[in-house]
């Protein structure tokens, strides 16, 4: 199954979605609002991929993060910018057990990869444009 492409209006109802559920569960994508190296605990085998922010049509995929707010990368609070790094390089899965929503991608350092996992928040989706 090809990763479908998600805009904001999709993105936005995953959200608030994923927002609803108030279950516990083994996945606690909730209690990841910020960026996290996704534990080796996680389980992944319970996730289905639900989307793609990647391949967005405006640009090359820009490394600029956006934070108007006094925000950073890691904040609880930053935005969910959807054209901005590491959003434009997101997937979207969601977990089959509980039905929550989360972003993940693959942080590429010089020496190291590391996946990292942030919960789907409706109020911190953004759709702003990349500024040339
Ligand atoms: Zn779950």
């Amino acid at each position: 199954m090809s990763e479908q492409a998600l805009d904001i209006d999709g993105l936005t109802a995953l959200a608030q979605a994923s927002a609803l559920v108030t279950a516990g569960c083994g996945c606690e994508i909730a209690s990841y609002p910020g960026w996290t190296r996704t534990p080796v605990s996680f389980p992944q085998a319970h996730m289905r991929p639900a989307g793609t922010l990647a391949g967005d049509p405006y640009d090359e995929p820009t490394f600029a993060e956006y934070h108007p707010s006094g925000t950073n990368y890691w904040s609880p609070d930053a935005p969910i910018a959807i054209h901005y790094f590491p959003y434009n390089r997101c997937s979207v899965q969601q977990c089959t057990v509980c039905l929550r929503y989360c972003l993940t991608y693959v942080e590429a350092g010089g020496y190291y990869v590391e996946p990292r996992i942030r919960a789907l928040d409706a109020r911190l989706i953004v759709d702003a444009p990349v500024a040339d």
